[in-house]
C-alpha cells in the first residue's frame, strides 16, 4: 500500500510558493492549504479586537478560538495581515494551537498540498515530497513591486519593499520556534532565474520522481 501523496512546500515570503503550490495541487488533483492564512487570520482578529499581537498569551487565546470559516477574506492577503502574521507566528502557543488543523488536513486519505514555513520540518516531517522554494531577496522584492504596480498602485517603492522582505526573512528565520529553514530531505528550488512555468515544471519533476520511487513509508 502506498501512503497518500502529501506535498510540503516551504520557503520565504514572496518566493512564489503560493502560486506554485496551487498549480501543483490542481495538476495532481489534491486539496490545497495555504497555512500562512491561518497566521494571517489570527493576526487580523487580534488587531481588529485591539489586542496585542506581541503578547504570547493574548495571541494564543485568539489562535485557539480561530474561526476557520473566513480564510477566503481577501484582506488576509494584504501586506498588513502578513506583518501581523509574522509577529504572532513567533509565539510557541500560537503555533501549537494551529498544529492539529494543519496535520488533520495533511493526513487526508486523498493526499494534500500545504505551503508555509515549517511544513516539511514540523507539521509534516513524513511528507512524501518536500520542496523548499526560494529566490534572492532582490528578485522577490522586484516581483512583489511589479505585482503591486500591475494592480495600479502608485505608492510602490522597491527599496522599501526590499527592506520589508529582508526584515520578514530575519523574523521568520531567527525565531526560536519552528524557524524557517529547509528540511534536510527537501528539494531546493531556487526560482531567481525561473518564471512560474519553469518553476512549475521543476516542481512536477520532483513530484513525478518521488511517485516513481518505492514508497518509503
Ligand atoms: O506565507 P505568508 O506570507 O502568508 O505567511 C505570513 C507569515 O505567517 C509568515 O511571514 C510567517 O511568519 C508565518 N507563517 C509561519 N508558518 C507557516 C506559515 C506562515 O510562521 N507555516
Amino acid at each position: 500500500m502506498t501512503s497518500p501523496l502529501t506535498i510540503a512546500i516551504d520557503g520565504p515570503a514572496a518566493a512564489g510558493k503560493g502560486t506554485l503550490a496551487k498549480r501543483v495541487a490542481d495538476h495532481y488533483r489534491l486539496p490545497y492549504l495555504d497555512t500562512g492564512l491561518l497566521y494571517r487570520a489570527v493576526g487580523r482578529q487580534i488587531a481588529a479586537a485591539g489586542a496585542d499581537p506581541d503578547d504570547p498569551d493574548q495571541a494564543a487565546d485568539y489562535a485557539r478560538a480561530l474561526d476557520l470559516a473566513h480564510l477566503d477574506d481577501p484582506t488576509l492577503r494584504g501586506h498588513e495581515a502578513g506583518e501581523l502574521a509574522s509577529r504572532v507566528a513567533v509565539h510557541a502557543a500560537v503555533r501549537e494551537a494551529l498544529v492539529a488543523f494543519q496535520r488533520g488536513f495533511a493526513a487526508r486519505a486523498e493526499g494534500a498540498v500545504l505551503d508555509g514555513r515549517d511544513i516539511g520540518t514540523v507539521i509534516c516531517p513524513q511528507a512524501r515530497v518536500k520542496i523548499y522554494v526560494t529566490a534572492s531577496a532582490e528578485v522577490r522584492a522586484r516581483r512583489r513591486t511589479d505585482e503591486l504596480l500591475s494592480h495600479g498602485r502608485d505608492d510602490v517603492d522597491y527599496a522599501r519593499i526590499l527592506a520589508e522582505v529582508k526584515a520578514r526573512d530575519e523574523r521568520d528565520s531567527g525565531r526560536a520556534v519552528a524557524p524557517l529553514r529547509p528540511a534536510d530531505d527537501a528539494h531546493l528550488l531556487d526560482t531567481s532565474e525561473l518564471d512560474i512555468d519553469a518553476a512549475f515544471r521543476a516542481a512536477c519533476e520532483v513530484v513525478d520522481r518521488a511517485l516513481a520511487e518505492p514508497d518509503r513509508h
